[in-house]
């Protein structure tokens, strides 16, 4: 099949294309009707359709490849490596659901779920995808008003944590967190369900709220609990934004829709049958998680490897080990865990045998070109940058080896996936720009399956936040996109993320990646400061690779220099600053609005997603002690 007459059946003829792709999953009931879009921007899929997600991934596989692995969870935190068939997932999942039962968790109840990338994680996401309870996963780690503020969203009947996470080798207490967010919620629920990993000896309980998970799973090991059949639109799961740009938004999600988007994603874009597997290296608390770790090698009868730990620990070499180890065909990461393993040496690309593996997924955030050079050059193999976001669920943009491997374009993620219309069209006018021309990445209603259905209990949100921003009724991804002339969509950043200088619009990431083509630069980040007389100018914050010795004046100098003979002197930075670490969120993305409010000195605003308070303080420091080259600000 061609990509280009699947994807042209998908938009043109919705309900035939979607209408066979159904058939990649079990119904109990067929869906009376494929696409019900009477009320845009709403729409369902597979209305009447009654499915499960848990029957999809585990149930259905038993007789076929009950001996299989399904899961091997593997921590360099512990040491330890679990190794789980789809017999023994269905034996977990089963006893996690009794435990879920007996506590009074039921169909349409909430369940947060507050765990490390451990196999637990992946119990619980299927239990109660099993009994028709909505999970809401809260990344592990999170501080406790973050988990406060998602617990008084979902209303929980149920609260799931571990005794604690490990992060580098250092012990985090998770209970600790969760106790001092119960404290602080109104919805707290009534118990609350210890993973106790015996990490954490000092871990207290609260009698008669808390219990223990061992000795549940001991009591339910071999009850059967039947799969609670749901109509293909009711909620499977609620998952927030990673909040990049804001409040993070309660995505909701539905159940037929996902699971279809997701097992034709995997043959088609991963380009993965059953038996085959996958390394992912995201968090199950990511929508990359969700799907690429949990249902989606699931219900595509795959071998998904969840990892626990960091990427350079015991050594940079671990991630192309576990590849070596299991036969991974394809990998899933993101730019921000390569540029990780870029500081590094390169010779760990090839020390292993990665014969197995086709295919390297990255996501998450724009793909520079010198992060995906040193990974193609490192590895001989093929680099797809997909584009996605935690509403859509699954790639939006991808090249799809598993159909027809277009040639790579560098810093392009290709082509829409099926059901996806996008256009790119003028912020203002809302009209579409011609090929090379920048404007706002628009999907044309309706969303396919396995995008976000609405905001959790606030439809209004939902049809504000991504359908208000034109006369027509458009998604909008709040992203800036070109087209090239052979159809290729390249990200340019967020449609925040742009500097206006003397009346020149100027993305972030085009100064960002003249900056990181030195060799000197890790990692970089430009954000827009006020400038009395040009409106704006960009601000350069850089780390630099490890071992480099050259004096940061110099290379913030040379940094400049690059950036004026790339992009002209409108682009020049007033000002560089070398540091030790950029600001990001949990899920690695660059914090470029706490950058901006620390240069402007002004209030850098909702920091609940920020990963490493350091990194926020040692800007800080950087920017009293003036840049390293050009003028002082704030
Ligand atoms: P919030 O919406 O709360 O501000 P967020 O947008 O960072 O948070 P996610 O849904 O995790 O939350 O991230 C999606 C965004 O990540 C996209 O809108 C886009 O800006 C960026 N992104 C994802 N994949 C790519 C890619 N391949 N290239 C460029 N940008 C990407
Ligand atoms: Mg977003």
């Amino acid at each position: 099949m061609r990509y280009e007459d699947a994807w042209r059946r998908s938009v043109d003829d919705p309900e035939g294309f979607w209408g066979e792709q159904a058939k990649l999953i079990h119904w109990e009931t067929p869906p009376a009707r494929i696409l019900d879009a009477t009320h845009p921007p709403f729409r369902r899929w597979f209305v009447g359709g009654t499915t499960n997600l848990c029957h999809n991934a585990v149930d259905r596989h038993l007789d076929t490849r009950g001996d299989q692995l399904a899961i091997v969870a593997v921590s360099t935190e512990t040491n330890t490596t679990r190794e789980i068939t789809y017999r023994e997932l269905h034996r977990e999942v089963n006893a996690f659901a009794a435990i879920l039962v007996s506590l009074g968790v039921g169909r349409g109840d909430r369940v947060v779920i507050y765990l490390p990338n451990i196999a637990e994680a992946t119990f619980a996401m299927l239990a109660c995808a099993r009994i028709g309870a909505i999970h809401s996963v809260v990344f592990g780690g999170f501080a406790a008003h973050n988990l406060a503020l998602r617990i008084d969203d979902a209303e929980p009947a149920l609260l799931i944590c571990a005794d604690a996470g490990m992060r580098g080798g250092k012990v985090i207490p998770y209970k600790p967190l969760v106790d001092a967010a119960l404290r602080e919620a109104n919805a707290a629920p009534a118990h609350v369900l210890v993973v106790d990993r015996g990490l954490d000896p000092a871990m207290e309980r609260q009698p008669g709220r808390d219990v223990d998970y061992a000795t549940l799973r001991e009591r339910h090991l071999d009850t059967d609990v039947p799969v609670v059949w749901l109509e293909s639109n009711e909620p499977s799961y609620l998952l927030y934004t990673s909040g990049t740009t804001g409040k993070p938004k309660g995505v909701q999600r539905d159940v037929g829709g996902h699971a279809v988007a997701l097992a034709l994603s995997m043959t088609t874009i991963f380009d993965l049958r059953p038996g085959q597997t996958i390394l992912c290296t995201s968090d199950v608390g990511w929508a990359v998680g969700h799907s690429y770790n949990v249902y989606g090698p699931l219900i595509g009868g795959c071998t998904a490897i969840l990892y626990e730990g960091v990427p350079t620990s015991p050594d940079p070499g671990i991630w192309w080990r576990l590849c070596e180890t299991y036969g991974v065909r394809t990998m899933f990461s993101s730019p921000t865990a390569i540029r990780l393993l870029k500081k590094q040496d390169a010779a760990w690309l090839s020390r292993y045998d990665l014969s197995a593996l086709e295919w390297i997924f990255l996501a998450g955030e724009p793909l520079d070109r010198p992060t995906y050079e040193w990974l193609t050059a490192g590895t001989g193999k093929t680099v797809i940058d997909n584009y996605w976001q935690t509403e859509t669920g699954w790639p939006a943009l991808s090249l799809m080896p598993g159909l027809d491997l277009k040639p790579v374009k560098p810093g392009s993620p290709g082509f829409p996936t099926f059901g996806y219309r996008m256009r790119v069209i003028d912020e203002a006018t809302g009209e579409e720009k011609p090929a090379g021309e920048k404007g706002v990445l628009v999907i044309e209603p309706p969303l396919p399956p396995g995008c976000l259905t609405t905001i959790w209990r606030d439809d209004e949100r939902y049809r504000r936040s991504y359908f208000g921003h034109f006369s027509e009724c458009l998604y909008s991804s709040l992203d800036w996109a070109v087209r090239d002339a052979d159809g290729y969509f390249f990200i340019l950043g967020r449609t925040d993320d742009v500097i206006n200088v003397a009346g020149h619009r100027l993305g972030t990431r085009e100064i960002e990646e003249s900056v990181a083509s030195l060799g000197a630069v890790a990692e970089v980040a430009v954000v827009g400061i006020v400038d009395e007389l040009k409106g704006q100018v960009p601000a350069v914050f850089a780390t630099l690779r490890q071992g480099v010795t050259d004096d940061p004046r110099d290379v913030a100098q040379a940094m400049e220099r690059r950036v004026v003979e790339l992009l002209g002197s409108l682009a020049r930075p007033a000002c560089v600053y070398v540091v030790g670490a950029l600001p990001k969120t949990r899920s690695g993305k660059l914090l470029r609005r706490s950058l901006q409010a620390l240069i402007q000195g002004t209030d850098p605003g909702d920091l609940s997603t920020l990963d490493d308070p350091n990194a926020l303080d040692e800007v800080r420091r950087a920017i009293l002690r003036g840049p390293d080259c050009g003028a002082r600000r704030a």
